[in-house]
């Protein structure tokens, strides 16, 4: 397998390139120059699969020969070693829980796989590598967790100061070794912005070896589609396929699951579930992709004004505008209605939605009020303890915090302050 870049400016390159170069030379996101089938057989018989026989048949024609079969299967196996379970809410929603992971939200999968294919690959190279990385919230200490202690691997997270929950702050900011974080006075998009900069002239910092842990990585990005096969495996109704409500920021998440349809997978529809960040809901409303600023949220981690992944939606579906809106609907949903729905299924169904799992939910409910015939699961994407700040107010009650991540919450934040401005993340990396 190959990986073309999608502004056609760069030669083709690996899995093992595409991996540690992250971005194009020609700014553009590695995409695999055909997507490849799973055999009806795995869909067919999919309960009978082991998770890791099912990811492994999905992620190994990506991989290609870059790492060996035994060395693979045991990266899918660390991989997703803890469940994912799909939960009836009611007769029509099920909840796909991405959040039992050590960071308690979805991207452990994806920052597991590339720390440990990266892990792999840099096994036998002299130079150290350096892995930069914006995040809105999730992101970093998913990255953080993945990559810590991984010889050969630094690690530098940039993150907007005050723009994400302390459990997301904590999480990235107290590991210490190889980790290292900058609190960044701006926008999550600043952070974006700046980490594009630094790869635009990586030639500026010959002593190091820069590679990006974000969403557009391939190696975190398509090992996202894994969840996918994990709901349909569940899913009673397969004659019925779900709708599939996606809580969306960069995109990256729902890309997956649309390549995992591209694949084969059964999928009803999919639902770009947005906060007040609507530029897909409005570009498929209007035609129009206009780029806004970003609004901050109570969903921080979808706090995205350009997502960069769409541009891999629209070569999935060949940049056909029709067929882009026979796949998916988007919604965009304000803080209220989040709010009210969180409450309302705590209230009335007893389960408890995080933030971004509400938006979501809200969004498939929309959906189904029209098309009442069909079911839909949502993907939580994180637990609610995370965003406890706003859902314990809304539930009046307490979340309990998890064992796995009392003892972070009790250690000490370490951040380095910075402007948003590309020259002092630079002056940073000279530094090291
Ligand atoms: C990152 C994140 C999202 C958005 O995912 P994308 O792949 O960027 O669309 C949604 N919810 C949570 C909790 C996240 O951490």
């Amino acid at each position: 397998m190959k990986y073309y870049s999608t502004n056609k400016q760069s030669p083709l390159i690996d899995f093992k390139a595409a991996t540690i170069q992250g971005q194009a030379p020609d700014k553009g996101l590695y995409f695999p120059e055909y997507i490849p089938q799973v055999s009806e057989e795995l869909i067919k018989n999919i309960e009978q699969y082991s998770n890791e026989a099912i990811a492994y048949e999905v992620i190994k024609p990506y991989v290609g020969d870059c790492i060996p079969e035994n060395d693979l299967k045991k990266i899918v196996e660390e991989t997703i070693n803890f469940s994912i379970p799909l939960i009836s809410i009611n007769e029509q929603i099920a909840s796909l829980e991405l959040f039992h992971g050590p960071t308690l939200a979805f991207k452990d999968v994806g920052a597991r796989f590339m720390s440990r294919c990266l892990g792999y690959f840099v096994k036998d190279q002299n130079k150290k590598v350096t892995v930069l990385v914006a995040t809105s919230g999730d992101t970093g200490g998913a990255v953080a967790n993945g990559f810590y202690d991984v010889p050969g691997v630094d690690v530098v997270i940039l993150y907007p100061s005050g723009k994400v929950s302390s459990v997301q702050e904590k999480q990235l900011t107290t590991l210490g070794k190889n980790i290292h974080a900058l609190e960044v006075k701006g926008s999550f998009d600043d952070c974006q912005q700046m980490v594009k900069d630094v790869f635009a002239n990586a030639a500026d910092f010959p002593h190091l070896f820069l590679t990006s842990a974000n969403s557009i990585n391939v190696a975190r990005w398509l090992p996202q589609q894994f969840y996918y096969f994990f709901a349909y495996k569940q899913w009673a109704d397969k004659n019925n396929p779900p709708v599939i409500t996606v809580p969306s920021g960069n995109f990256g998440n729902i890309c997956a699951g649309i390549l995992a349809n591209a694949s084969g997978l059964p999928v009803q529809h999919f639902i770009a579930a947005c906060n007040a960040n609507d530029i897909v809901p409005q570009f498929l409303q209007t035609g129009e992709y206009k780029i806004k600023n970003a609004v901050a949220t109570i969903s921080n981690a979808m706090d995205v004004a350009n997502p960069s992944n769409f541009v891999r939606i629209m070569e999935i579906i060949g940049k056909d505008i029709p067929s882009l809106k026979e796949k998916i609907t988007a919604y965009s949903i304000s803080d209220e209605a989040t709010k009210a729905t969180l409450k309302n299924v705590f209230d009335q169904h007893h389960y408890l939605l995080d933030p971004h799992g509400a938006v979501g939910y809200a969004a498939l409910e929309k959906y189904l009020s029209t098309h009442s015939s069909q079911k839909g699961i949502v993907v939580e994407t994180a637990h609610p303890v995370k965003f406890y700040d706003v859902v314990e107010p809304l539930i009046k009650q307490k979340i309990e915090i998890p064992d796995s991540i009392k003892q972070q919450m009790e250690s000490e934040k370490k951040s380095t302050v910075i402007d948003n401005e590309t020259e002092q993340l630079s002056a940073f990396l000279n530094s090291k």
